[in-house]
């Protein structure tokens, strides 16, 4: 029975790594994977996933139309070792693709991982993520640490100065903020 997982975290946790190896560790059985990534991930051309360490591979870009049901659905057709599916960043899904993920599932019986932030930096939901947590079938938690060395589960945004912020659009394209992982209490006390 496949199911859907959604891989969450803070920013920093390691997500891409994540999602490499588990495509890594498929293809190594020769199974065949299908890896989405966003359009709108400024930090790289789209059609890529980029981890921190180093690794990469090439993906699907998908933008806010981008029907993810269909295009599996005909790509499994035309490749029956297609074992699994992988979503980077996936907190930028909409809703209707959450539910293009779970139509993946259960019509086309293919495991879906995908791997999103868990919140905002003003610790508001994503829309991808809190469809996810709530559609998924298993939820996993990727930790990351805050300074304090305690769980971080909150991103907070830094701008050019160091300094964090609280207010400001959620996507911000082309930017040149950075995030810190944080802990709840030193996240409230930051900004
Ligand atoms: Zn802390």
């Amino acid at each position: 029975m496949a199911k859907l997982y959604f891989y969450y975290s803070a920013m920093n946790a390691g997500k891409s790594t994540v999602l490499l190896q588990s495509a890594y560790n498929y293809q190594e059985r020769g199974m065949e994977t299908l890896i989405f990534s966003p359009a709108m991930d400024s930090r790289f051309a789209g059609g890529k996933v980029h981890s921190r360490i180093g690794l990469t591979a090439d993906a699907i870009a998908f933008d806010q139309a981008f029907d993810l049901y269909q295009f599996t659905a005909n790509h499994q057709a035309a490749n029956p070792t297609l074992a699994c599916v992988l979503v980077d960043e996936a907190q930028f899904l909409k809703k209707p693709q959450v539910m293009q993920l779970t139509d993946i599932v259960d019509q086309l019986d293919l495991p879906v991982l995908a791997y999103g932030l868990r919140s905002d930096f003003r610790a508001e939901p994503f829309e991808g993520s809190q469809y996810l947590l709530i559609l998924a079938d298993n939820l996993i938690e990727l930790k990351t640490i805050c300074h304090c060395g305690k769980k971080a589960t909150m991103s907070a945004r830094i701008d050019q100065q160091g300094r964090p912020v609280k207010e400001g659009a959620q996507i911000q394209i082309g930017g040149n903020e950075s995030y810190i992982a944080m802990c709840r209490k030193h996240y409230k006390m930051s900004g």
